[in-house]
């Protein structure tokens, strides 16, 4: 009698198994790839609790670091330029996931202004925990250091030199100390001379409207306001003379 039960026991768990490989291949990557992914912290890959948990737990999964050689490079020419204002050593390496309406867990990187390291790993471990949806934050290299692309393609980020033409002053952006947070849903709004708006991004026109409801809307009161808020971050959708909804910068 004991044999057929071993048997079907055995039969039983090979099939449990295989059901959870099956399971894990349909969710996304193997656990091995998804590790990889956190090692090497590739921004935009999606990974599980499980590689989480391999990888050292959520906490080490939000971190800021000296700028890694590989993102060096790769800002050259494009969010960074020679200049003597700001250098590799005021910049810091901001490592998060995020949640997005995907239900699914995304790897998100950031270079900002080492002032604000610390402020914004606390902010997004505080965002994951509330599971706050961010769609998407890669570094704005990977669109060349385009502002509009990355905005039609609802980027979060942070740090992009570019000086203000015509004026010695620096924007925020170009001095590492200003997030956009869902960029495309919360668009740069300014009212004309002439009452025209001009709408960054461009194809953001229907998200303008901020009486509707739509995702990823950041309002005065949410979460992210909040957080933003309680470090010292004074956000654009608050301003008078033009709106800028994706915005928060440090005061200073
Ligand atoms: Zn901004």
């Amino acid at each position: 009698m004991r044999r057929p039960i071993l048997i079907l026991t055995a039969v039983l768990l090979a099939a449990c198994s295989t059901t959870a490989f099956a399971l894990r291949k349909i969710s996304g990557d193997s656990l091995a790839t998804q590790l990889a992914a956190l090692m090497e912290w590739r921004a935009g890959a999606t990974v599980s609790d499980e590689a989480i948990r391999v990888f050292g737990g959520p906490d080490s999964c939000f971190v800021s670091k000296p700028i890694p050689d590989r993102v060096w490079r790769g800002m050259q020419g494009k969010t960074y330029q020679e200049n003597p204002h700001i250098s590799r050593n005021d910049l810091r390496h901001v490592r998060v996931l995020h949640w997005d309406y995907d239900n699914r867990i995304h790897v998100g990187e950031m270079v900002c202004n080492q002032l604000i390291a610390d402020r914004l790993v606390r902010i997004f471990r505080k965002l994951y925990a509330a599971r706050y949806p961010i769609q998407r934050m890669v570094l704005p290299d990977v669109y060349d250091a385009d502002d509009e692309r990355q905005m039609r393609d609802n980027n979060t980020s942070c740090f992009c030199y570019r000086p203000i033409s015509g004026t010695s002053r620096l924007s925020k952006h170009a001095r590492g100390l200003a997030v956009d947070i869902n960029s495309l849903y919360n668009p740069y709004i300014k009212v004309r001379k002439d009452g025209s708006r001009f709408i960054q991004p461009a194809n953001a026109a229907a998200y303008c409207n901020r009486k509707r409801n739509f995702r990823y809307k950041i309002t005065s009161g949410d979460l992210c306001y909040r957080l933003f808020k309680a470090e010292g971050f004074v956000w654009g959708g608050d301003w008078q003379s033009l709106k800028d909804y994706q915005h928060f910068e440090l005061m200073e």
